[in-house]
């Protein structure tokens, strides 16, 4: 995942402008938060672990000059360990240029490049796949356009990003468009984020999505979109569908659709396919929520409130470790038993990645005295990993990749489990299949996967501890 933001606004609080953002952008990334700024070819930046409120408080931003543009990030890492120097911006000096650059997605032939770059003497002081980028943008002896787009004509896989030099912004998206990027309005300044709710939170409009391929700069001269390679899909773009089902949130708009609204419908589409005698529809909230609303109407089952989340524990998902995952849970979710005891509930989520969690939950609603639990998943079953951002996990520890749905559901200890079609998530989008990436679900991947991706995971040019661990 990851959130980025670049805004071009002389005489307006870019950094500040940018903290709201990055706050917006939270749920897309917890491992770390940065700020970049530009002033007069000046780049200023500040980044951290933690947190966007834990790295910056009213004293670090004041810190950032006062500047004409800035782009902010929040990490949630796919290629690297969680250590400071993979936090972005990524700030790059080489041969008289300056750049920050903050990246969304993963690339697929980050070990190629970085082979490349060794040989020619290149220095990298990280191991993510994001400096490889800013290195291959730093090298070019050519304007700063030239230099992205050249960097796009040699890095693969997927990248919605962010560059800053001292004068400009440009943003950038992959030629599939596997992440969104959208460009944005604030009182004639132009500006770009992952999501809409960014867009929201500074008070700017939506303008436009780029497209897969494209670029956005942003200068005093106001803003260029440009195709910098050519689109490589049929349907213009293989946006993630996990960014409908559960990523990006609900009040988000990807691809003009209202992802709250598309959400409910796969609900609705669920009910349709897998209905069950029942005397409760919960979700597990919030990302269950939407789905769990659609399920409930349209079965005519009562929704309830049956599980309170705790707002202060991160996404379980999202942390990269394990050990964090499992210790994360307990402290997360918490039964309503008045809701659920002696009562068949029906609990409606967004997916299953490993299972551990929703073993988990069902294990505490069953002893929270419910007599029937029936899943009811609003994806259909994961079962193939990601190589494009989501740090999902391995085929061996999805739990659907290498099990019928009775398999999963007698691991997982519910009565019954069902998932959403293939066809019914299609048709909740709105749009048609050629329109967005589902390899997870399909096994069929829009790019080539090279074999050291597929073999080495996120830790792969990690040398001692982080090495070690992974
Ligand atoms: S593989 Fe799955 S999670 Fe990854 S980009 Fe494609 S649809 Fe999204």
């Amino acid at each position: 995942m990851c959130g980025v933001f670049g805004i071009h606004a002389p005489g307006r609080d870019v950094a500040r402008l940018t903290y709201f953002a990055l706050y917006a952008l939270q749920h897309r990334g917890q491992e770390s938060a940065g700020i970049a700024v530009a002033n007069g070819g000046r780049i200023t930046a500040q980044k951290d672990l933690g947190l966007v409120p834990q790295v910056f408080d009213e004293t670090a931003l004041q810190a950032l000059t006062p500047g004409s543009a800035a782009i902010g990030h929040c990490r949630y890492a796919t290629t690297g360990a969680s250590r400071w120097p993979n936090s972005q911006p990524i700030v790059r000096h080489r041969k008289g240029r300056t750049v920050a650059l903050g990246h969304n997605g993963n690339l697929t032939n980050t070990a190629a490049l970085r082979a490349e770059l060794a040989e020619r003497g290149v220095r990298l002081e990280t191991t993510s796949d994001t400096e490889v980028i800013a290195a291959l943008i730093c090298e070019h002896p050519g304007t700063l356009e030239e230099a992205v787009q050249a960097a796009m004509e040699r890095i693969e896989g997927a990248f919605s990003a962010v560059v800053l030099d001292g004068e400009k912004v440009i943003g950038f998206r992959d030629p599939d468009g596997i992440r969104p990027l959208v460009l944005g309005d604030l009182d004639g300044s132009p500006v770009l984020a992952s999501e809409t709710c960014a867009l929201d939170i500074v008070g700017a409009t939506l303008v436009r999505e780029l497209e897969a391929g494209q670029m956005a700069i942003l200068s005093t001269t106001g803003v260029e979109v440009v195709q910098a390679v050519p689109a490589r899909q049929v349907g213009g773009a293989a946006l993630c569908i996990f960014e409908f089902i559960y990523f990006a949130r609900p009040d988000s708009r990807m691809d003009g659709i209202g992802l709250h609204a598309a959400r409910q419908r796969m609900g609705e589409r669920l009910a349709a396919e897998a209905p069950i005698e029942a005397d409760v529809v919960i979700a597990v909230p919030d990302s269950g929520t939407p789905a769990a609303q659609g399920y409930a109407r349209a079965s005519g089952i009562p929704f309830a409130d049956g599980l309170v989340k705790n707002r202060y524990v991160g996404r379980t998902f999202i942390q990269p470790e394990q050990g964090l995952r499992d210790s994360g849970i307990t402290l997360k979710f918490n039964p309503i038993r008045d809701v659920i005891e002696g009562q068949r509930v029906i609990v409606v989520d967004d997916s299953i990645v490993r299972g551990s969690t929703t073993t988990k939950l069902v294990r505490m609603l069953f002893t929270a005295g419910a007599k029937e639990i029936h899943l009811r998943i609003s994806s259909p079953p994961i079962v193939s990993p990601c190589f494009y951002g989501i740090d999902m996990a391995a085929t061996s520890e999805l739990i659907a990749a290498s099990r019928t749905v009775d398999e999963v559901a007698a691991v997982l200890g519910a009565t019954s489990l069902a998932y959403l079609s293939l066809d019914g998530l299609q048709a909740s989008t709105d749009h048609g299949a050629d329109r967005f990436c589902r390899a997870c679900l399909t096994r069929s991947y829009p790019t080539a996967i090279p074999a050291d991706l597929v073999d080495g995971g996120r830790f792969r040019f990690e040398t001692g501890a982080a090495a070690v661990r992974a």
